[in-house]
């Protein structure tokens, strides 16, 4: 069977398919803003019983016209994003479920830009809307250590130093005088069929010291040449692949933690073109989940994000981001 595009359906890619699509902007605008409302109630609590946040009391006044919730237990007056990432918001909750959307159908990120045009907003209140999203994502981390066949690998970022115009002018780049100390690197273990975790360090050598942590001895690493991975052998069963011979054999290959820099590389390029050691781990995390749940419908996807937002709680980072001067 073939559709119009021409795709078998055997062979077709899941994005390509109705039911990677759940959920669009034209069905959240359509359901207006008092269901956005209810579907954020139903997204913070079960059944969308609302549950005071300061002492877990489950009587409460609803008080609809401004819709806020009292406590009947404590008094405490809270909404349905009180005390949550997006606490103190000023946007509309459809504008909200629209930035979630956005947010999950970019397979490959979003640029700042691009989203505050879609939503019709200010560019500063994209910007921290999409990094506190980023930090809900970045908080659903695997609570057990990585185990089975774990890859890993690290992504170099930043410090480009740019060469001189003239020859006579030009520095050698490799020497550390002459770099900026802005280059980051992110190393990421990958379980395969499992998660993607992503760490921003200074130097790849120190996967060594995070893999201590984070993936269980019992587990099969899998590494490339670089000679500081020859420290793992210590603490685990290590297959390694030479890039400069193969990038796979049937002894190892690192290709599915590659596969998840490739997307971030493509992120860090095509939508944020420059991104700070600053805000680094928070594509890392952004990616590393879009990889993790990248066979999930948009609605799907939608709804965990929303989860993971109310039940995050306010962010220290971005609260008050423009106010504090930074
Ligand atoms: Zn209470």
């Amino acid at each position: 069977m073939y559709n119009i595009i021409g795709y078998s359906d055997m062979s077709q890619h899941f994005l390509l398919s109705a039911a990677s699509r759940t959920l669009s902007l034209r069905g959240i605008y359509q359901m207006g803003e008092a269901k956005a409302y209810e579907t954020f109630c139903q997204m913070r609590w079960d059944g969308g019983q609302a549950t005071c946040p300061r002492c877990g009391c489950l009587d409460t006044y609803h008080i609809s016209t401004r819709r806020k919730f009292k406590c009947k237990g404590c008094n405490y007056q809270f909404s349905v994003t009180s005390g949550t990432i997006f606490a103190s918001r000023k946007m509309s909750f459809t504008d909200l479920l629209a930035a979630i959307c956005l947010i999950v159908n970019g397979a490959k990120g979003i640029s700042m830009i691009q989203m505050s045009r879609d939503l019709d907003c200010q560019y500063k209140t994209a910007f921290v809307l999409a990094h506190k999203i980023r930090e809900a994502m970045g908080s659903d981390r695997p609570a057990m250590p990585l185990e089975g066949d774990v890859e890993v690998d690290g992504m170099y970022n930043g410090g480009y130093v740019r060469p001189a115009n003239l020859k006579e002018d030009r520095v050698d780049r490799r020497l550390a005088e002459n770099q900026t100390g802005k280059r980051r690197v992110v190393v990421a273990f990958r379980q395969r069929k499992g998660r993607t975790l992503p760490f921003v360090v200074r130097s790849e050598s120190e996967g060594v010291e995070l893999a201590m942590q984070h993936v269980s001895r019992m587990a099969t690493m899998h590494a490339d040449e670089a000679t500081h991975w020859d420290r793992l052998h210590d603490g685990w069963q290590v297959g390694r692949i030479n890039h400069s011979e193969a990038y796979a054999t049937l002894e190892s290959c690192t290709n599915q933690v590659e596969s998840y820099f490739s997307r971030l590389r493509r992120m860090i390029r095509g939508q944020h073109h420059h991104v700070s050691a600053r805000y680094l781990h928070q594509y890392a995390n952004h990616a590393a989940w879009l990889e993790d749940h990248r066979g999930l419908p948009n609605g799907e996807l939608a709804g965990r994000v929303g989860d993971l937002a109310l039940t995050h709680p306010v962010s220290r980072n971005w609260k008050g981001y423009w106010q504090s001067g930074k």
